[in-house]
């Protein structure tokens, strides 16, 4: 093991292309796939297809882990899931003893390659290696401060109401400062619901599903600023 490469997926909810391959490249393409909201899955171990041919002798695929991040290549990407893909590679040189020159995105070791798009590997490194020097915790049971997730908040009639749509409406106005906590899943909170998955990335359908709900509390606007650099 002598180096990470960081990837996206292309694609949506792809996990099992990662496994299994697509037409005319077969599985696993990679150790790893990356979730949107953050969680790792570990797709498979040993071999894996990811970069060929490699400029890089030290990121060949006999050489290196490769990361696939569930994104369709244009989609911003959600500060819960970049913080993931840093915490991931930070594991993963600590465990190889590897410096943090050696995590590098596909488009740095094959040419033609876009991804991971919009990411700037070189700030990227820089976070990673900040990463590498923390203390390792203990996983938590829960992501801190996200209340527990219920039921699909949607426009219904008649309206949804209660407390956990007061919760939503009052962390929606993060994005949407207009909107009134009211407890009542109307017109106006679908109209926000929108608004809010628009700027995380999230499948636009104004409800508020369990991706929704939680990428409501973690998205980090730090995502575009990275998007920018
Ligand atoms: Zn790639």
């Amino acid at each position: 093991m002598r180096g990470v490469v960081c990837h996206h997926t292309a694609g949506r909810d792809d996990m099992h292309v990662i496994r299994d391959g697509r037409p005319g490249l077969d599985g696993p393409l990679s150790q790893f796939w990356l979730r949107r909201d953050g969680t790792i899955f570990v797709v498979a171990a040993g071999l894996c297809w990811h970069n060929a041919p490699s400029t890089s002798a030290n990121h060949t695929n006999s050489a290196s882990i490769g990361i696939e991040a569930e994104n369709d290549g244009r989609q911003p990407w959600p500060g819960v899931q970049l913080h993931s893909f840093r915490k991931l590679c930070a594991e993963l040189t600590k465990e190889f003893d590897l410096p943090v020159s050696r995590v590098v995105g596909h488009k740095e070791v094959q040419r033609g390659k876009p991804d991971p798009h919009g990411v700037n590997m070189d700030t990227f490194r820089v976070q990673v290696a900040r990463l590498m020097t923390e203390v390792t915790e203990p996983p938590k049971p829960t992501l801190g401060g996200v209340p527990e997730f219920r039921r699909t908040l949607r426009l219904v009639s008649p309206l949804i109401e209660g407390q956990d749509v007061r919760t939503w409406q009052t962390a929606a106005r993060r994005f949407v400062p207009g909107l009134v906590a009211d407890g009542c899943y109307g017109p106006a909170s679908k109209k926000a619901c929108e608004q809010v998955q628009r700027t995380v990335g999230a499948p636009v359908n104004g409800k508020v599903s369990a991706e929704t709900w939680l990428l409501t509390w973690v998205w980090e606007s730090g995502a575009k600023k990275e998007k920018k650099a």
